[in-house]
């Protein structure tokens, strides 16, 4: 992925707010959609089993241990190993600054998204931006959906608008991918907690009534999200900005694959088998692998119609 140098990026919306958010107000714990706000959407697996496929990170627990935050404590890794400091995102000037910088980068996945949702016919009359990404190191305060930590992942507080994302999680994806997988699996994974806003904004979450199973509104919802990333994705080379210049200037299919690759590595079937267990569909709150592969190809497939995206009325969803 390689961002158009010449483009302006709009830093005014993502901001690091440091770490240490309040204690006491009870951890979100892991990931399930509140019934109309809280917190929606986290890809967190995907570090663990990204670290259980590398051999083994430095947790060096099992991923049942991570998932329960034990292996997985974080010691405040800046992107760029800037340890413990905060990032001033408003140095994030141009398309040049986010070839640079990983923090910058971030900048202009928001900034593409924007520009994608914005026109995006069935969804402009809707449209706003989310209020902020929030980057936080190790705990954040949320405005509605309570404390989180690392363990959380990357998450959507509906009840305040806002992407969480911690430094850890983004450490960890470039620690064990390396350099070139991270940076369009860091975009999907902003993309589908986008997606989860634009969801927001649409009114679907009031859908969502069951948390858990094959078929449940939990899932549909998920997969509604990779298939939005998909849309995004599948777009990200024309969308215009507001000076009409396309700020994500090459993607490659391999960056593609790499996405696709991530997305099948966070389906519950995936997670359950590498966490030892059975694969037990009732337990599902995201989608199996071949599910969630599925609805980010369809959302590629999309040609920017956002009813290819309608998982709520699919009747088979693999
Ligand atoms: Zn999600």
């Amino acid at each position: 992925m390689r961002f158009n140098s010449k483009a302006n990026l709009d830093s005014s919306r993502t901001r690091d707010v440091g770490g240490g958010g309040r204690t006491g107000g009870g951890s979100i714990g892991l990931p399930h959609v509140a019934g109309g706000g809280g917190v929606v959407g986290v890809i967190i697996a995907i570090i663990y089993v990204i670290i259980q496929m590398q051999g083994g990170g430095s947790g060096g627990g099992g991923l049942g241990q991570a998932i329960n935050g034990s292996a997985f404590t974080t010691n405040s890794v800046g992107l760029s190993g800037s340890s413990g400091s905060t990032f001033d995102y408003g140095t994030c000037e141009t398309g040049e600054d986010a070839n640079r910088s990983d923090e910058c980068a971030l900048v202009a996945v928001e900034n593409s998204l924007t520009d994608y949702w914005s026109k995006q016919p069935q969804v402009s009359g809707h449209f706003q931006p989310e209020q902020a990404i929030d980057v936080f190191h190790g705990s954040v305060q949320t405005n509605g959906c309570g404390n989180a930590t690392t363990d959380v992942g990357p998450f959507y507080c509906s009840d305040d608008q806002t992407i969480y994302l911690d430094t850890a999680f983004y450490d960890t994806i470039f620690k064990q991918l390396g350099g070139d997988a991270t940076p369009f699996v860091r975009a999907y994974v902003i993309a589908h907690e986008y997606g989860h806003h634009i969801q927001d904004l649409l009114g679907t979450m009031g859908k969502v009534r069951t948390q858990q199973g094959p078929d449940s509104d939990s899932v549909r919802l998920e997969l509604q999200a990779d298939c939005y990333a998909g849309m995004w994705a599948a777009a990200a080379t024309t969308v215009p900005d507001s000076d009409g210049n396309v700020l994500i200037e090459d993607l490659t299919q391999q960056d593609i694959n790499h996405a696709i690759g991530a997305a099948k590595e966070v389906g519950d079937d995936y997670i359950q088998q590498r966490m030892g267990g059975r694969v037990n569909p009732e337990q599902w709150t995201h989608g199996s692998s071949a599910e969630r592969e599925h609805w980010f190809q369809t959302g590629m497939n999309a040609h920017d119609d956002i009813k290819a995206c309608d998982t709520f009325s699919a009747r088979k969803l693999g």
